[in-house]
């Protein structure tokens, strides 16, 4: 039997009742508040193939379509946990624009509730998809029309067509919301990825210049080695629902004239083998503005399924190890970073015109062409500053995802990842605007293809990988 206490003296069992409640209050005020409700996951997958036919998007030249290799898709997930929503939509495109994520993200919400703030829509980058917005389509198309009067590679209007599909492929998801189990962390795969960009003896650095070049030094950059993975499995039959996967390589493995998705359908194709039909895969394009697949050391370039392949193997040999989300807990917040546009002289963009309409002539230097495309895609845009939004959302106490617009260096997302206190975080690029590159500022003080395709001022990108740091941090607070 236990011996019963003699009553504390009254004014001490106050003193103490009083620092207990100071002390449960600065938890409160300090602790994040995470909810019992169950969280919710729900995908689904909807074809965004345009016609056979259509202009493909990647190179600095016309390139019309001849036919399909794997059908393009668009993913969406949508999260559901109490009264908070969110979803992720991902397309297997070159990039999404604003003309497209700023209508689908207002009709996704109309229709679904879910707050335009919480959605986020990113491109997986796939070079082998429609070319359907931007300087160079307007280019191709006003020549089609002034030669035909109408644009025979355009026989739909595939903004539209995409808004769409989005909307209704986050419908279907949101109809399959399920309760889930999520655990989440980290694959190693350092077979498939290459940092591009190589410092001459001049300390100028070049692209694609490759390793053996009797100019180079050294590499530019790093190549992050970490493939961050979040997997949900349907508490009710335990069966694995959908896996996000992200991982820092150029979608620019296959080339040629037909549509494809690139490496990530056959990531997706053996998971679905392994985990039935049901499932979903959804791969966002981590940050490889400076990463891509050849090997120049040995000269080897991996084909797009080999790519896969080796994907999909370091994946699966992670599952296993994946920790379960201690506590699921749903919130999202974004924010817009405003950061200046590049600044041309007066004859440097007379002359970007005038090259403009000879974009697809070869004998113009290639950094000419780009440069004038950028400089022309800088000029349609009437903004002042380019706003470049930044998502947050929070899974669990444990995991989080950033998604970030344009093409960014590998260097600012693994500072995110360095920095975020959640033990898993995915960084997902080209989402919800494609504003070219993002380099870091040493690489715009060393120059390359890169800065020159890019539309921000230096330092845009330390600005945006700082606000995704400190959405992090709230998050985690919060
Ligand atoms: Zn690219």
């Amino acid at each position: 039997m236990i011996a019963r206490r003699n009553p504390l003296p009254k004014i001490q069992a106050n003193n103490m009742k009083f620092k207990f409640l100071l002390f449960t209050f600065f938890l409160l005020a300090t602790s994040t508040v995470y909810s019992d409700e169950p969280f919710q996951v729900g995908t689904a997958e909807i074809e965004i193939t345009p016609p056979v036919g259509y202009r493909m998007s990647g190179y600095f030249y016309e390139r019309l379509n001849e036919g399909v290799k794997d059908p393009l898709k668009a993913k969406a997930i949508v999260f559901s946990q109490g009264n908070r929503t969110g979803a992720i939509i991902v397309c297997d495109i070159i990039g999404i624009f604003l003309e497209v994520s700023i209508p689908a993200r207002n009709l996704i919400e109309e229709n679904l509730s879910i707050p335009a703030s919480h959605i986020s829509i990113a491109a997986t980058h796939a070079h082998t998809g429609p070319l359907y917005s931007g300087s160079m389509r307007n280019q191709f198309h006003k020549e089609a029309i002034a030669r035909d009067g109408s644009d025979p590679h355009e026989k739909i209007d595939y903004p539209k067509f995409l808004i769409k599909q989005i909307l209704k492929v986050t419908k279907q998801a949101n109809n399959n919301l399920q309760p889930v189990n999520i655990s989440a962390g980290f694959g190693f795969e350092n077979r498939i990825a290459f940092n591009r960009r190589f410092v001459t003896k001049s300390g100028k650095v070049k692209t694609w210049i490759g390793i053996n070049h009797p100019d180079v030094v050294r590499v530019a950059g790093p190549v992050d080695t970490e493939i961050g993975l979040i997997q949900f499995t349907s508490v009710k039959d335990k069966k694995p629902v959908s896996l996000i996967s992200s991982y820092a390589l150029h979608l620019d493995t296959v080339g040629g004239t037909k549509f494809s998705a690139d490496f990530p359908y056959y990531l997706s194709k053996s998971l679905k083998e392994k985990f039935g039909e049901q499932f979903t895969s959804i791969f966002g394009a981590g940050t490889c503005g400076d990463i891509n697949h050849v090997n120049t050391e040995s000269k080897k370039r991996n084909k797009t399924n080999e790519i896969g392949n080796y994907l999909t193997e370091s994946v699966v040999k992670a599952l296993p190890d994946l920790k379960p989300a201690s506590k699921p807990s749903l919130k999202i917040k974004s924010a817009i970073v405003n950061v200046g546009k590049q600044k041309y002289s007066e004859a440097e963009i007379a002359e970007a015109k005038t090259i403009m309409p000879r974009i697809n002539d070869f004998k113009i230097p290639f950094n000419k062409r780009v440069k004038s495309y950028s400089i022309v895609n800088l000029q349609e845009k009437s903004v002042s500053t380019l706003p470049f939004e930044v998502h947050a959302f929070r899974i669990s106490k444990d995991i989080a995802i950033v998604t970030l617009p344009g093409e960014v260096f590998v260097e600012l997302g693994m500072q995110i990842k360095q920095e975020s206190p959640f033990k898993t975080t995915l960084v997902i690029e080209l989402a919800n605007e494609a504003p070219g590159y993002i380099p870091t500022k040493k690489a715009f003080a060393e120059g390359s293809y890169e800065t020159l395709n890019s539309r921000c001022i230096p330092c845009s990108g330390e600005e945006m990988t700082s606000v995704a740091i400190r959405l992090l941090k709230e998050l985690h607070t919060e």
